[in-house]
């Protein structure tokens, strides 16, 4: 797969509000959206750092899996997104075939109405991992 850059970090936080004291008024970022992503059960905060950017995640129910992510680890890096060039689903294609478990067999939408698509952290060295494209 061809990938250009991280298009964001996704932080699991209890609460957007609090956490954007500390990323707006700490270290300066600005929340540009905010969005509700019902089938996840999270709401999402972005920032912009650079090309990159930093998506806050809050659960909306217990239910949720960044709520259970919280529960067992607590608060903190929760995935790493990369773009992809050459389209999400041939990411796939090609992650499955060097063996690779996918969490999604198919891309689906996203927070900004991405195309994405996560692969299991058992087989990324720990790390959930999204692949995105615009
Ligand atoms: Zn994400």
């Amino acid at each position: 797969m061809k990938i250009s850059h991280i298009e964001h970090l996704g932080i699991a936080v209890k609460s957007i509000d609090e956490a954007l004291l500390y990323y707006e008024n700490v270290l300066g970022l600005k929340c540009y959206n905010i969005e509700t992503v019902e089938d996840q059960k999270v709401k999402t905060a972005f920032l912009k750092v650079g090309e990159t950017k930093i998506e806050l995640l809050e659960p909306t129910c217990p239910e949720s899996t960044i709520a259970k992510f919280i529960e067992k680890r607590g608060m903190g890096v929760h995935h790493v997104a990369f773009a992809v060039e050459d389209g999400v689903a041939n990411a796939l294609t090609e992650a499955e075939a060097q063996g690779v478990q996918l969490i999604d067999k198919a891309p689906r939408k996203g927070a900004e109405n991405l195309n994405i698509a996560f692969l299991h952290p058992k087989t990324t060295c720990g790390v959930l991992t999204e692949l995105c494209e615009q």
